[in-house]
């Protein structure tokens, strides 16, 4: 369907993402779901693209644009494969925008040029056994000892931490204690660093070619000058890098309830029952326009979201409902399309069956969607 909310250029980059979606992505998209491999010369393409830089300065060798672009994008590809537009995603708004947003000169102008290129990745290690949605529960402890942080404890569901290009994971810690509470700093740590291991990678239910790992850390030494943005200020920080995330996150989630309502129409158009093409059915009909109607409500919604973050305006609440919208429209239209292919959406060589495995983590990562409604909530006043 042709947008009008989008200018010539918006337009253009969103066909070219689509273009390379289905050419290059679509064709290796069910070894790399199988063989649970991160298709790496696939991410090198993206990033030759200029999709990794999309939302940076042309100083640190970004393309300018802004994050309405980098979720346009990100859309485009989650219509297609969701394990590589999470790799974007997080490499760009986990991985890099931190640096960009918190970072000094001096580790911008280290760290930035290759994420921005796509040649490598970073992680954001929030996330822990004992804290993911009440993420202030953070036991990891970083203490300053000769001028080194001494990092102990342990991350899980780490996204890009452990793949042959990434370089550094930025984690939460706790670094001290004030009047409020506990003081929580954000720091960088570099892959290879003595006492801080990559665990084996999950075996999870979907998005199986995206990278993710459980991290832990013994005694593992960095630097001081590691440390991101203001001692104390890494939850605050992290706030901030997740409420721009869930616009992301609802914009892959546009892409995936598109990709599955494609796939249905297609199918429904072609497949025969009883003597007659299955788009013929009045409740099938009527269940497909009900999946146009979750495709458009959730792309209002992240761009209406992405459009005041970009204005600078206030986004939390709007970002709030653009994911939960959102990663909805994907679980219940990749539920519909599944059901529309029958037994053949069953099978794992149909797309809809690796959406209807894929979308379940999005009304989970970067908040759930109770912690959704609880922004929301709290926004009326409860
Ligand atoms: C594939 C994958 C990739 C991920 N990538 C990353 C990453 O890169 N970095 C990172 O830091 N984390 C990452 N995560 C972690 C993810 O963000 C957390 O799993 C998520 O925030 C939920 O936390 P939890 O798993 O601890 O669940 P919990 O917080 O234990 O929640 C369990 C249930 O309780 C509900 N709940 C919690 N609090 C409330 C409340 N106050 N009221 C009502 N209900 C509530 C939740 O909504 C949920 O239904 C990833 C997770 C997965 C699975």
């Amino acid at each position: 369907m042709h947008n009008h909310d989008l200018t010539d250029d918006e337009q253009e980059l969103a066909g070219l993402v689509r273009e390379f979606a289905d050419q290059v992505v679509a064709p290796r998209s069910y070894e790399a779901d199988r063989t649970h491999t991160l298709p790496l010369d696939v991410v090198a393409q993206m990033g030759e693209l200029g999709l990794f830089g999309l939302p940076f300065p042309e100083e640190f060798g970004g393309q300018g644009g802004d994050y309405f672009a980098l979720c346009l994008a990100i859309e485009a590809l989650g219509r297609v494969d969701q394990s590589l537009a999470i790799t974007l995603e997080a490499g760009v708004s986990l991985g890099a925008m931190p640096i960009f947003r918190f970072g000094t000169d001096a580790q911008k102008a280290e760290l930035l040029p290759d994420l921005l290129a796509g040649t490598a990745l970073a992680g954001f290690g929030l996330t822990e056994p004992e804290a993911g949605s009440d993420a202030g529960a953070t036991r990891t402890t970083a203490r300053l000892e000769d001028g080194e942080w001494v990092i102990n404890g342990s991350k899980q569901f780490i996204t890009n931490s452990g793949t042959d290009i990434t370089r550094f994971v930025t984690v939460t810690a706790v670094t001290g204690e004030t009047d409020r509470g506990k003081e929580i700093s954000t720091i960088i740590v570099p892959s290879g660093t003595p006492g801080f291991t990559v665990e084996p990678a999950y075996d999870k239910v979907g998005w199986h070619a995206s990278d993710t790992h459980p991290l832990t850390f013994q005694d593992a030494r960095v630097p001081e000058g590691n440390l991101l943005g203001e001692r104390g200020r890494g939850f605050a920080n992290f706030l901030h890098i997740l409420d721009e995330g869930r616009i992301a996150i609802a914009a892959l989630s546009t892409g995936a309830a598109e990709g599955c309502l494609e796939a249905a129409v297609d199918y429904a158009k072609k497949r025969t029952v009883f003597g007659e093409q299955l788009s013929t059915r009045q409740s099938i009909q009527f269940m497909l326009a009900r999946m146009q109607l979750r495709v458009h409500n959730a792309r209002l919604a992240w761009h209406h979201a992405a459009r005041l973050r970009d204005a600078g305006k206030s986004f939390k609440v709007e970002a709030a409902i653009a994911k939960l919208t959102a990663s909805d429209a994907a679980m219940d239209n990749a539920r519909d399309a599944t059901q529309i292919f029958g037994g053949n959406g069953f099978m794992n060589e149909y797309p809809v069956a690796r959406h209807y495995r894929d979308s379940k983590i999005l009304e989970i990562g970067e908040g759930t969607s109770e912690v959704q409604l609880l922004v929301i909530s709290r926004a009326l006043g409860l």
